[in-house]
């Protein structure tokens, strides 16, 4: 697609972001991999195809179950038109079972785990949790609702909102991996409002960059064998190779 009619926004960790002629977003989805703040980078042959296909993948089906997204279409492999919103500045993060930063922050003494759940990566957590991180901060740092509430961030109904909305991905997400038998450990969203206060799924949804996803089979034997940039941040895997089998087994049940 012809971006010479688009404005140049910004780039983002994994994207780069136009805005068009009529005042919607495109995200060019790139090979592009970051993490630890950007500390650590690199590319990846057909990562912008891979996370765009997903992404549009898990926004139709979100949509054709009730939760109301940005995503207008993909008007080539790697872009994504989406609606421009007004980015609420706080992520939120549910979690099925413990891994990553909650158990660092366990570790660290600044956090409890809830009741029951052992402190060891892969521990289900029972009811699961919610976190909220910070969006336009150098450093995504955790916030709790008082804060949120405090700043003007988010209403107590607005929070109850996302809470409830991130609760029901969770649901259809969970469900449809555990079809291609993978395990939803934890996963990140982002919310914007629309000019007439409604509040929509945006950014990506369902992609190894923002999810942890583990092997269904190879959990049952006591192995976490992640399928998620998890194999990028840790330096356990080749992120090309585990990306392209998650879309397959995605691919495979789409055509089903
Ligand atoms: P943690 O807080 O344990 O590092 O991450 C929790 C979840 O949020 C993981 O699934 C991780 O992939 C996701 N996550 C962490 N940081 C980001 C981010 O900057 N963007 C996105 N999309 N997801 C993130």
């Amino acid at each position: 697609m012809s971006k010479s009619n688009m404005t140049y926004i910004s780039s983002g960790k994994a994207k780069d972001i136009y805005e068009t002629a009529d005042g919607n977003l495109l995200f060019e989805f790139t090979d592009r991999v970051t993490a630890f703040d950007g500390k650590k980078k690199a590319e990846y042959h057909e990562k912008g195809e891979i996370t765009c296909w997903l992404a549009e993948y898990w926004f139709s089906i979100l949509e054709a179950e009730g939760i109301p997204t940005h995503y207008i279409d993909c008007p080539t492999p790697t872009s994504m038109l989406v609606r421009r919103l007004d980015i609420m500045p706080v992520e939120v993060i549910r979690r099925n079972y413990a891994a990553g930063s909650l158990l660092r922050r366990y570790d660290a003494g600044e956090i409890k785990l809830p009741e029951g759940v052992k402190p060891e990566e892969g521990a289900p957590i029972p009811r699961g949790m919610i976190e909220f991180t910070t969006k336009f901060e150098a450093v995504d740092r955790p916030v709790d609702t008082k804060e949120i509430m405090f700043n003007g961030w988010m209403s107590r109904e607005e929070i109850e909102h996302v809470t409830d909305m991130t609760s029901r991905i969770n649901t259809i997400l969970s469900r449809e991996l555990n079809d291609v038998g993978i395990i939803l450990a934890d996963f990140k969203v982002e919310y914007g409002r629309t000019s007439d206060g409604e509040i929509l799924l945006a950014d990506e949804v369902g992609t190894p960059d923002g999810c942890r996803f583990w092997d269904r089979t190879e959990f049952e034997d006591g192995i976490i064998r992640s399928l998620d940039k998890d194999v990028f941040r840790k330096g356990t895997g080749d992120l090309s190779t585990v990306y392209g089998e998650l879309f397959k087994r995605l691919q495979m049940q789409e055509k089903m």
